[in-house]
């Protein structure tokens, strides 16, 4: 058996789909004229990540306001926002270029998603050709959606926190009952929690472990069988080619990471400064039996934020260098992170989202045949 290869989830959304929601927040076009632009663009993105020889693929999110707002709203700008949230929440991360990006507030209960990301699926499954993954947003992502301080009046953390682990479980069901292969999940705040930015209150809160408990409240509702196909992303956060949390030690985070009860994780690691590190720790911590699932490392050997276009060459060289530190049986490859996990992202190191998009497949056809390669030298086909 090969190793295995798996992307996280989004890529640029076209400039003209970038114009199309634009023009529907400003009331020009319907949302049936905007679901045309999307329906092109994630035809576009199966059809173009298939020709890459991806085993499995996705639709690029191209539907989705965001990685972790798809749920909540039509647009990040918040057109279609969800009953009982305002658009005035908490930054979810501070990026090192000086933006940021922001959730909704939670003003009442009781909570609920207004889209799941199987209503996606459904639609990319009539465009594929092969297997798709679907990413999902993690519930220690939108507890963050509930004020950090004081209570809801009439609507509890406790009632808040059930209702999330309930509409999280059912996101991930809805998608392997709507045919997904495989259900990854969003987990870009566990780096982040371990930062402790006076600018960004939530993350000095030392919220990671109470952010483990709560996303293993979901992951352990699923059996051994189930688990081994829900994953874990993880990365330093990819937005308009800047990052949030690079500067954390993974360290700090590992070690805590991998008591998700989860059976794969997607950790971004190509940007590492000293990736072997990192292969020793992933060594070290990740687990072969997670109450019944062996913890499968998949390691970033793409990094989406350079327009620079890794080798096969590159891609087989960092997979040996890992297999020296994880069981090959665990290891995998995958990229850094989404290559838009945001709907509005001009991509500023790349020039253009339409040239980022250019760049991603040939990317991530590096990552299929640099895996091939490295599966080859270890003897694995
Ligand atoms: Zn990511």
């Amino acid at each position: 058996m090969s190793i295995p290869t798996e992307n996280v989830g989004s890529l640029p959304r076209p400039m003209k789909l970038q114009a199309a929601i634009a023009d529907y927040d400003a009331g020009k076009i319907t949302k049936a004229d905007l679901k045309i632009e999307q329906d092109a663009a994630c035809k576009d993105s199966i059809e173009r990540m298939e020709a890459t020889g991806s085993p499995i693929n996705s639709d690029g999110e191209q539907r989705a306001s965001s990685f972790a707002t798809y749920p909540l709203a039509d647009t990040l700008a918040g057109t279609g926002l969800a009953d009982n949230l305002a658009g005035d929440g908490q930054y979810f991360a501070i990026f090192t270029d000086g933006h940021h990006r922001q959730l909704p507030r939670l003003t009442g209960g009781p909570f609920k998603y207004k889209t799941y990301a199987a209503d996606y699926l459904k639609e990319a499954m009539q465009m594929a050709h092969k297997p798709l993954k679907q990413a999902v947003i993690a519930p220690s992502m939108l507890y963050l959606l509930y004020p950090l301080d004081g209570e809801i009046e009439g609507y509890t953390r406790e009632q808040f926190t059930e209702d999330l682990v309930n509409e999280c479980e059912k996101d991930i069901r809805k998608c392997f009952e709507t045919g997904a292969q495989r259900v990854s999940i969003d987990f870009t705040e566990g780096r982040l929690a371990c930062r402790n930015d006076p600018n960004n209150p939530w993350t000095g809160r030392g919220m990671l472990e109470e952010f483990i408990n709560l996303n293993n409240r979901v992951i352990d509702r699923f059996t051994a069988e189930e688990r081994k196909n829900i994953g874990i992303h993880t990365c330093p956060g990819g937005d308009c080619d800047s990052t949030h949390s690079a500067d954390v030690d993974y360290a700090e985070m590992l070690p805590s990471m991998f008591k998700m009860n989860a059976g794969y994780f997607l950790i971004q690691l190509a940007s590492e400064p000293d990736k072997e590190r990192i292969y020793k720790l992933l060594g070290e911590h990740s687990r072969a039996d997670a109450n019944g699932v062996p913890q499968v490392c998949f390691v970033g050997v793409i990094n989406p934020l350079n327009p620079t276009v890794e080798t096969p060459e590159q891609v087989r060289d960092d997979l040996l260098l890992a297999s020296k530190y994880i069981p090959v049986e665990r290891l995998g490859s995958t990229d850094d992170c989404g290559f838009s996990p945001f709907s509005i992202d001009v991509k500023p190191k790349h020039g253009s989202p339409d040239f980022a998009r250019d760049v991603a497949f040939q990317k991530i056809e590096s990552r299929v045949k640099g895996t091939q390669m490295a599966s080859e030298e270890l003897g694995l086909n």
